[in-house]
């Protein structure tokens, strides 16, 4: 089963690992998003959710669960 990657920003699915995979993050390609919090989907669940309209408000759900440290850290362990 093929897996589909979501930007939680802009909800495209146009996702690569940023740097070959080096650091583990994800990057996407339509709005510049690196994070490692990205969402994932198979080919039927990302298909039913689009046929039925729900693609947007999922993504969205998934997106409140954004580590905060992961936007903005507020302080540096040095
Ligand atoms: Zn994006």
């Amino acid at each position: 089963m093929k897996r589909i990657l979501i930007c939680p920003v802009c909800k495209s699915n146009e996702i690569e690992l940023d740097t070959g995979g080096y650091t583990g993050k994800y990057y996407c390609k339509r709005c510049g998003y690196v994070g490692s919090f990205i969402i994932e989907l198979n080919e039927s669940e990302y298909k039913e959710l689009l046929k039925a309209g729900e693609l947007e408000k999922f993504v969205e759900e998934k997106a409140k669960n954004v580590p905060k440290e992961e936007k903005k850290p507020e302080k540096y362990p040095y």
